[in-house]
């Protein structure tokens, strides 16, 4: 972290070798479930799918580029884009991980060249001919790159093969409508068709009010095939990011077989502030904060994001032995 010297996030960084270690431990001592393969072919299956290939390659840092800095959130520092850049948005002073898009997240987590974009199939629909709504969906479309909240697909990290699908909060605060709920639901069941694992990261804000009912039934849909992955024995790992709360973190965001989060994360069904008005209680300080829910079991690990690719690659390689051995 030359131009700070020894910041925190070094720290926290050396302190990340022992977190490592010890979700390590905890994996192998938990009983990783069986795919089941049978004979799948893997390709033969894959060709099934209605796949778009997406080239994930390194960032070019424009001379514009080296002239923008970016206001940290956590401690109000001005920090160079390119440097911000090279930490994976994570704040090279305090720490704090930044939000960053559903594409730059799925960047980070695959390996160069190996993502195939999920296509989505979901029609565009206004149940309650809310205002305004197809049309801001559709500029989001275009503003992000992506097809609605969700960005999944098959691909590789360090060469273990997986289905991933990464949550987009740059996607109307990640909100869960009709498409968000079928493209979730969908990433379960072309990894229970692939025999792959499924790694969900979660970013939302919870139901998409311009939906409705339909927005909250999103939540059971979801739920049901999480169980159903389950039941045919496939892995999932969820890793919850700032913020998920809402919907998302009642229905598939918590059901996984291995939780991870990023430090900091705000996880929870309602906003502190609500829960504080209506018992009339002070909240305990940290509440509602991946390192609380840590401590009370609720997330197996926390992991930093400059951690996480490596993490999901030795727990999916543990898988695959175990898979093998079988
Ligand atoms: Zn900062």
């Amino acid at each position: 972290m030359g131009i700070f010297g020894k910041s925190k996030i070094d720290e926290r960084f050396s302190d990340s070798d022992r977190s490592r270690r010890t979700v390590r431990s905890r994996i192998k001592s938990r009983i990783i479930h069986n795919n089941g393969t049978g004979n799948i072919n893997l390709e033969d299956a894959m060709n099934q799918v209605s796949l778009e290939p997406e080239k994930y390659t390194p960032e070019v840092v424009s001379d514009a580029d080296k002239e923008v800095s970016v206001t940290c959130s956590g401690c109000n520092e001005e920090i160079p884009i390119t440097l911000m850049r090279r930490n994976l948005y994570v704040c090279p002073k305090c720490g704090k991980h930044l939000k960053i898009s559903a594409k730059r997240r799925m960047r980070n987590i695959v390996d160069p060249g190996t993502f195939r974009r999920l296509k989505c199939s979901v029609p565009f629909v206004n149940p309650l001919d809310y205002p305004e709504y197809d049309e801001k969906i559709s500029q989001l479309k275009d503003k992000t790159g992506l097809d609605e909240g969700v960005l999944s697909g098959v691909g590789e990290i360090e060469g273990e093969k997986a289905v991933i699908a990464v949550m987009g909060s740059e996607f109307l605060m990640g909100s869960m409508g009709i498409a968000v709920g079928e493209m979730i639901t969908n990433s379960f069941e072309v990894a229970d068709k692939l025999k792959l694992p499924l790694i969900i990261f979660t970013a939302s804000g919870g139901a998409r009010m311009q939906e409705g009912i339909l927005s909250l039934m999103q939540m059971a849909k979801t739920s049901a095939a999480a169980k159903k992955f389950s039941e045919h024995g496939g892995l999932y790992i969820s890793c919850l990011t700032h913020p998920t709360t809402g919907g998302v973190s009642a229905s598939f965001a918590t059901l996984a077989d291995i939780t991870l989060a990023e430090p900091g994360a705000l996880i929870g069904f309602a906003g502190p502030r609500v829960i504080e008005q209506t018992i009339g209680q002070k909240l305990p300080e940290g509440f509602q904060r991946a390192e609380y829910l840590e401590t009370h079991g609720f997330i197996d690990q926390i992991v930093d994001r400059k951690d996480m690719r490596e993490v999901l690659a030795h727990i999916l390689r543990l898988h695959d032995k175990k898979r093998r051995s079988k």
